[in-house]
């Protein structure tokens, strides 16, 4: 249920609906917007209609969520949110953020190489993984502690911010100290625990959509997290599993307008993931571009021959250099800057 109040209304008039939302046990969201405040009221629909609310003072229109998200959604939210990621950077905004590194984080060494190549082609945030989802439990697993302790120092260093997966929700607290944003992997989209644990964080999620997940699913996802208080969400469509195995995953360009349309949330891009060979990641991450995605999230490895995890997919640096160009030229032409 959203309750649209009068842009008049008074601080008293939002504390009684607050009051009377949590004597009936109703979680309240509140946006504000530059003109009215809306309140979203998630529960049960027999203790929401126990409450006349259209009687109550200060309410303009009251208008039931028919959509399984609720807080995720365009009805809940008309204008775009824009999450920060540091007190400069942003995404959901003009800027469509590119976060860029090697799958998974190998030494410090390499880290930074990668950093300083990526950062110079434009760049302005980092990925790396500490903690590796991996297929096999005989593949590398990842650095762990030692991974975060190294992203965070090249962090420092070449002062650009870091995303990196967080696997456990036992993890979340210790990760949250290193990274500047937590990343849910495809594999974990549907760890409902997980999804309540960064939900009780402070720092902004970036959920990726599940090997085989509906945009609805990714959207109901989303709301696990929204609605444990974290609202910084940023979705991410990486490729779907599909009938075509040519490629690793089959790159669906339509949920990128259509969670637009579905939601207030920004979503990006991983060509990456969805290409696994790293011929393809330029011409799809064009692709997400020129369909609005708000950011991008690109492999690179400065030996990509050498790569501990997911090499074939990963750009040279001249090659990312190139694309950063390019994107640049797309957009300008829907109006953005990268
Ligand atoms: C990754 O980003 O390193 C990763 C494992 O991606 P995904 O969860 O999309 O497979
Ligand atoms: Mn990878």
């Amino acid at each position: 249920m959203i309750i649209v109040m009068r842009p008049n209304a008074t601080k008293e008039d939002m504390d009684y609906v607050l009051q009377r939302a949590e004597k009936l046990g109703l979680k309240p969201h509140i946006s504000k917007g530059t003109e009215r405040t809306i309140i979203g009221l998630i529960g049960p629909e027999d203790a929401l209609r126990a409450m006349p609310l259209e009687a109550f003072p200060g309410v303009e229109k009251v208008i039931p969520v028919l959509a399984p998200y609720k807080l995720v959604s365009r009805e809940f939210k008309k204008e775009d949110s824009v999450i920060p990621i540091t007190s400069r950077l942003k995404v959901g905004g003009k800027q469509i953020v590119v976060f860029a590194g090697p799958c998974a984080i190998e030494s410090e060494k390499i880290l930074l190489e990668i950093g300083e190549k990526v950062r110079s082609a434009g760049a302005v945030a980092m990925r790396g993984g500490a903690f590796k989802p991996r297929t096999s439990p005989y593949a590398f697993q990842g650095l762990g502690l030692e991974g975060l302790k190294i992203l965070s120092a090249v962090s420092k260093k070449l002062d650009m911010p870091t995303v990196t997966e967080v696997m456990d929700p036992r993890d979340v607290g210790l990760v949250a100290q290193y990274a500047d944003v937590l990343q849910i992997g495809a594999r974990n989209m549907q760890n409902f625990n997980l999804l309540k644990e960064v939900g009780q964080s402070k720092k902004p999620v970036l959920l990726k959509r599940g090997l085989s997940s509906t945009i609805k699913e990714l959207l109901m996802s989303a709301e696990y997290i929204m609605a444990e208080g974290n609202h910084q969400v940023i979705l991410c469509e990486r490729g779907i599993r599909t009938f075509e195995d040519m490629t690793r995953n089959t790159f669906d360009v339509s949920a990128i307008p259509l969670v637009k349309q579905l939601s207030h949330l920004p979503i990006i891009a991983d060509p990456s993931h969805a290409a696994g060979t790293w011929n393809l990641v330029g011409p799809i991450a064009k692709a997400a571009v020129a369909a609005g995605a708000d950011g991008l999230i690109i492999e690179v490895h400065t030996k990509p021959e050498e790569a501990v995890s997911d090499g074939a997919q990963s750009l040279l640096p001249e090659k990312f250099k190139t694309l950063m160009q390019e994107l640049q030229k797309i957009a300008l032409a829907i109006n953005r800057e990268i």
